[in-house]
This record gives structure tokens, sequence and C-alpha cells, in this order.
């Protein structure tokens, strides 16, 4: 057989079909790549989300589904999508987009990229204490405006972080890996408060673990979340727990919106029952709540905490991992359902 030749009829008969894996979003180029070595790919060609249509027709086609979290897969959507989507390999560690318990009715498998993104959205629970204390925002938008006269001994002053009292709600991946900052970098007493309701000092660290969030609000000049949204932690901090924080406490959010009442959170501001809050995220992305806008003592990134551009290249190659290991027939290292 020449060079040229096609193969012959039976070898092509027999070639075996590659899996349909539906991409909801445009992912960085060498996720894309690495995706079309291994699969048939199909997805949008532009920047924006697949509005429940598309991304129902979208599910409808495919063998699997790598969605993030600006795609809702609620109940109504898993119901209608037929049964040949069998995997969604989520593109992300949270999943509070995805109704778990009717994916796992509908006998299909979620994943997703844990690990991978932990030490970036560290980083930025970090960079917001710093923005949110030191008033970074408030400073950088004087000198683009020009309201910038030079320096005086009065200006802008923040307060330290170095020293301060943080308290960590959600000792997971991320959790720790900010009280590793913070402890080792900034000299923090750290506290900590989560599901399992541990006490006592936490093993190889020196995080006091506390059994009542009322304690850790209480005692912390900076409160940062770090647990999953779940229906038991929606609103989880809210008006209460607002009035049980320091006064010139300020709050950090990287975890997901719906865990503050943003609401409670607007009038704990106003009313200085604390001092400020640097937020990732909102409870009804992309709207951020209008009191919070005009704020000076308020930081507000566009849900950043995963965005470098190594850790979204992991996270895609994680997800391809857990592809890869359901096409062979094996279970997926990051199953979450
Ligand atoms: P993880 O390792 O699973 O840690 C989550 C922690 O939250 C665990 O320590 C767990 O406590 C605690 N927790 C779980 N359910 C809870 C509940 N009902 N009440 C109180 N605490 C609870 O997860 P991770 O990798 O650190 O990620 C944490 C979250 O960060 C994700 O779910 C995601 O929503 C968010 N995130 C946001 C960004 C961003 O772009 N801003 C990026 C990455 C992740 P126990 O250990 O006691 O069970």
């Amino acid at each position: 057989m020449g060079a040229t030749d096609p193969p012959p009829v039976t070898d092509r008969m027999s070639a075996p079909k590659r899996p349909l894996v539906g991409v909801t979003r445009r992912l960085p180029e060498p996720v894309e790549a690495a995706l079309r070595e291994r699969f048939e790919v199909r997805g949008p060609d532009t920047q924006r989300a697949l509005d429940s249509g598309e991304l129902l027709a979208l599910l409808k086609e495919c063998d699997a589904l790598l969605p993030t979290v600006t795609d809702r897969l609620d109940a109504a959507v898993i119901g209608a999508a037929g049964p040949r989507c069998r995997l969604f390999a989520n593109f992300g560690v949270g999943v509070n987009h995805i109704d778990l318990a009717a994916a796992t009715n509908a006998g299909i498998i979620v994943t997703n990229t844990p690990d991978v993104l932990t030490d970036d959205t560290a980083d930025l629970a970090m960079a917001l204490m710093l923005a949110t204390l030191r008033r970074l925002g408030e400073g950088e938008r004087a000198v683009r405006a020009g309201r910038w006269d030079g320096w005086h001994p009065t200006q802008f002053l923040g307060r330290r972080l170095t020293g301060k009292t943080l308290g960590i709600v959600g000792l997971g991946r991320i959790g720790r890996a900010v009280a590793k900052r913070a402890e080792g970098g900034f000299g923090m007493k750290v506290l900590a408060w989560s599901r399992s309701k541990r006490r006592g000092s936490e093993a190889g660290t020196r995080i006091e673990r506390v059994s009542k969030l009322d304690q850790l609000l209480e005692a912390s000049d900076i409160v940062s979340i770090h647990c999953p949204l779940v229906p038991t932690t929606r609103h989880l901090i809210g008006r209460p727990q607002f009035a049980r924080m320091k006064a010139d406490a300020v709050l950090i959010n990287t975890a997901r919106g719906p865990v503050v009442d943003e609401a409670a959170l607007v009038e704990a501001l106003e009313t200085e029952m604390i001092a400020g809050a640097g937020l990732d995220v909102y409870e009804d992305e992309p709207r951020v709540h209008p009191g919070l806008v005009g704020r000076e003592n308020v930081v507000l990134l566009p849900h950043l905490g995963s965005a470098t551009q190594e850790g979204r290249v992991a996270m895609g190659l994680r997800a391809l991992d857990n592809l890869v290991a359901h096409f062979a027939g094996q279970e997926p290292p990051d199953k979450v359902n």
C-alpha cells in the first residue's frame, strides 16, 4: 500500500469512534489542544456563557460534559438531558452549580479539579486581606483620577496585617493554604471553624480550632471564608454573625457569594458593625449589590480566585484526567458524587 493510499475499508470500519465531549466555555489553548487529541470536542467559539437552551442542546448530544461555574446544571436540565451524557467533568473545585443528587439519580458521575487551584486561591485571599486593610483600591483610584497630591504622614492610613488574628471558616485545602501563608508570612494568629467542629490545636500547625462559629467571629480581626456553598452554608454569615464581629474587623470571601447574606453585609458596612470587606464572589454573579459598588472600604474582584495561566491550564488537564479515566472504564480520580 502506497503512503497516500486510504486505509483498507475493514480498518476504517473498525476504527473506534471517539467519545464526544461537550465543552461549555473557551478554555486555555493547551487545554483545548489536549482535549482535541483524545476526544471529539464540541463547544462554543465565543467567550460568552451558553444560555440554558444551548446548554441543554449540548448536553443532549455529548457523551460527557466539561462545564464551569457559570453553567447551571439543575434537576430540570439534568432531567431533560436524555440518556447519553454520563459524566460532568467540572472545570473547578466548587460544584454548587450542579445538582449532585439529580446527577446521581440520573447515573451521571460528577468530578471536580481539587488541589491545582489551592495556592492561587489562597494567594488571592491574602491579596484581598492586604488590599482591604491597607486601602489599596482607594489609593489606586486616587492616583488614576489625578487626586494624589504627594506623600504626607496621615494619608490613606490603613491597618497592619502582620500579627493580626485571622479566623478561617472552612479549614480544607484552601483554608489550610491561607493559614500557612498567614502564620508563616505574616505572623498571624490563626483560628479555624469547620464542619467537623473539632476543637484544640491542629497537629503540625499553630492553628487553633474552635467549636463554635461565634467564638471565631468574636475573636478575629479578619474573617476569611473557605467552605463550599451547600444548603447549610447558604447565608452562614448574615446579620447575627456580623453583630458578633469586632467593629474594626473585615470580611474576606473567596469561596462562594451566597455563603454571605449580601444585603446584611451592606447593612453591616453602613452601620459600621464591621470595617470593610474584600470580595471575589457575589450572590448573583456578575451582578454586584449596588450598596457595595460605591463603598471605599470594600475591595471588589471579578471572581479571580483560580485565575492564573498556570492554574487554569492545570484545572483543564485535571478535568481531562477525569474524562480519560472515565472513558477507559476506570473510576475518575476526582469523583464527588
Ligand atoms: P475543601 O478542601 O473541600 O474544603 C472545604 C472546607 O469546608 C472543609 O474543611 C470542610 O470542613 C468545610 N465545610 C464543608 N461543608 C461545610 C459546612 N456545611 N459548614 C462548615 N464548613 C464546611 O475545598 P477547597 O478546595 O478548600 O475549596 C473550598 C471552596 O472554595 C470551594 O468549594 C469553592 O466554592 C471555593 N473556591 C473559590 C474559588 C474562586 O475562584 N474564588 C477558587 C477555588 C475554590 P471539614 O474539613 O470539617 O469537613
